[in-house]
C-alpha cells in the first residue's frame, strides 16, 4: 500500500475547501470540514493521536469520502487515499461496525451474494409501495429504485424519428466490468451497457471470474479484504488482455483505477498499472465514438455526476456527450448538482443522520426543477436519490445515463442487426 498520508502535505491549511465539503455545510464545525480532518489525520500520522481516538473516529467516520474537497484545493492536496489509509488503521486498532461487516462480507463472496440479489430482487417487486421517509421505509425506496427504468418512456418516445444510422467505426474489444451490487441488482444497465457499446460498433466480449471491485472494502479500512479482490479480479482480466475495460459504476471505476496505488511494492505493481490504464468509464468509451445520436427522447433530464466520476476521475463532458446523443432531452442543471448525495457506500448504512441532511439538499434543489428523470453513473447514487426522490413524494426518478441511450438506440431500431450471445447480468 502506497503512503496515502503524502498526498496530505501540500496543505497550506487555506480553507478554499471548507465551503466544498457537505458535512461542513451541515455541521460548520471545523473537524467536520476537510483542514481539519487533514490536520487529524496528519496527527495520527505522527503519532500525536492513537487510532483509537474517539474525537478523531467520529469525524473521520462522517466524512463521505466524497473528495469534492480535492478539485477546489489550489495546492494539489490528494485526500481520497489518505482518508483510505487512516481508516485502515482505525479498523485495524478498533475493527468494523458490524452492519458494515456482514455488508461487506456478503458482497465480496459471491456464494452468500447470490442468494441475498435474488431475495433483494424479489422484495424489490413491492418496494415501492412500502417506500417512505423513515429509515425503513427509505431502505425500500432505495430497494424500488434499482429496478429498470422505463416510466415516462412508453407513451412518449417517437421510434418513427430516428435518425438515420451512421456505419459503425472497426470493432475494438472491450469487456465490461460486472461488479457486485451492478450484477445483483442492476443487471438491466450492463445489459444496456453491452447493447449500446455494440451498437457503436465494440466488440464486446465476456470476462469470467470477475469479483467485487472491492471500493466499500477499501474505503472501510479492510485493506486485506481489497488487495485480495484486486489480484482476483486482475487474474480475470488476464483472459481477455486486448480488451478495454469498461465500468458503468463510477465507485467501481475510480477503485479500479486506483489498484496501483494499492500494490505499491508489490510482484503486481506493473501489472497493476497496466490493468488500470485499461480502464475506462462507459460514458468515456461511447463518448470516443460520438456516440452515435438515437432517436429522441422528449424529457427533461437531471445530470448529477456521481463523486466518484466527477471528483475522483475528474470525468464531466462524456457523460453529457452520452445524453447529447438522445435528441429533445432536455438537460436542467441544477444548483447542487456537483455535491455529494450522501450515498457515499455504505455510508447511508452507518451515518443515515448525516446521509439523508446531504441529501435533502439535493432533493430541494431537484425539486425546483421537476426533471422526469435524474440520471447518475453510479448504483450508490440512484439508490440514495431515488430513494429520496420517493421520500420527497415527487414523480422524478433515478436511472443511469446508459439506460436512456439504450432505450434511444432501442427506438431508433439501432438493435436490429446486432446479436449478442447474452445481455443478461
Ligand atoms: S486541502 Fe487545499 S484548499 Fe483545503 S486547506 Fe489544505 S491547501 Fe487549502
Ligand atoms: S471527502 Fe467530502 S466529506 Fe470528506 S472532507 Fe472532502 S469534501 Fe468533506
Amino acid at each position: 500500500m502506497s503512503d496515502g498520508f503524502a498526498g496530505l502535505a501540500p496543505c497550506v491549511h487555506c480553507g478554499f475547501c471548507l465551503q466544498s465539503c457537505p458535512t461542513f455545510l451541515e455541521t460548520g464545525d471545523e473537524a467536520d470540514s476537510p483542514r481539519g480532518r487533514i490536520y487529524l489525520m496528519q496527527g495520527l500520522a505522527r503519532g500525536d493521536f492513537a487510532p483509537t481516538d474517539a474525537a478523531l473516529s467520529l469525524h473521520l467516520d462522517r466524512c463521505l469520502g466524497c473528495r469534492a474537497c480535492e478539485p477546489v484545493c489550489p495546492s494539489g492536496v490528494i485526500y481520497g487515499p489518505a482518508l483510505e489509509q487512516a481508516r485502515h488503521q482505525i479498523a485495524v486498532a478498533r475493527g468494523v461496525p458490524l452492519l458494515a461487516r456482514v455488508v461487506l462480507t456478503i458482497m465480496a463472496e459471491p456464494a452468500l451474494r447470490g442468494p441475498a440479489m435474488t431475495a433483494a430482487r424479489l422484495v424489490r417487486r413491492v418496494a415501492g409501495w412500502l417506500a417512505g421517509k423513515n429509515r425503513i421505509r427509505f431502505a425500500f425506496g432505495m430497494l424500488a429504485a434499482t429496478a429498470p427504468w422505463n416510466g415516462n418512456l412508453r407513451k412518449r418516445s417517437h421510434p418513427d424519428a430516428a435518425p438515420p444510422a451512421p456505419a459503425p467505426h472497426p470493432a475494438a474489444p472491450v469487456a465490461v466490468f460486472l461488479g457486485c451490487i451492478q450484477r445483483g441488482l442492476f443487471g438491466h444497465v450492463n445489459a444496456a451497457t453491452r447493447r449500446t457499446l455494440a451498437a457503436n460498433g465494440y466488440r464486446v466480449v465476456d470476462v469470467a471470474h470477475q469479483q467485487c471491485c472491492g471500493a466499500l472494502h477499501a474505503h472501510t479500512g479492510l485493506h486485506r479484504d481489497a488487495l485480495r479482490l484486486a489480484r482476483a479480479n486482475i487474474a480475470a482480466f488476464r483472459a481477455a488482455p486486448d480488451a478495454g475495460i469498461v465500468v458503468n459504476a463510477a465507485g467501481c471505476g475510480a477503485q479500479l483505477k486506483s489498484y496501483p496505488g494499492l500494490f505499491s511494492g508489490d510482484p503486481l505493481e506493473d501489472e497493476a498499472a497496466d490493468f488500470a490504464r485499461r480502464v475506462l468509464d462507459v460514458s468515456e468509451t461511447l463518448a470516443a465514438t460520438g456516440p452515435r445520436v438515437g432517436a429522441p427522447l422528449p424529457l427533461t433530464v437531471s445530470y448529477d455526476p456521481p463523486c466518484h466520476l466527477l471528483h475522483a476521475q475528474r470525468i464531466d463532458a462524456p457523460p453529457r456527450a452520452v445524453l447529447a446523443a438522445i435528441p429533445d432531452l432536455r438537460i436542467v442543471n441544477h444548483r447542487d448538482a456537483d455535491s455529494c448525495c450522501g450515498g457515499a457506500g455504505i455510508y447511508t448504512l452507518l451515518e443515515p443522520a448525516m446521509s439523508r441532511a446531504v441529501l435533502d439538499r439535493k432533493v430541494t434543489a431537484l425539486a425546483e426543477d421537476a426533471p422526469d428523470v435524474v440520471v447518475t453513473g453510479n448504483p450508490g447514487c440512484i439508490m440514495q436519490i431515488g430513494a429520496g426522490l420517493r421520500a420527497a413524494g415527487l414523480p422524478s426518478r433515478a436511472a443511469h445515463p446508459v439506460e436512456l441511450l439504450d432505450h434511444s438506440y432501442r427506438a431508433a431500431g439501432f438493435y436490429d442487426r446486432i446479436t449478442l450471445d447474452s445481455v443478461s447480468p
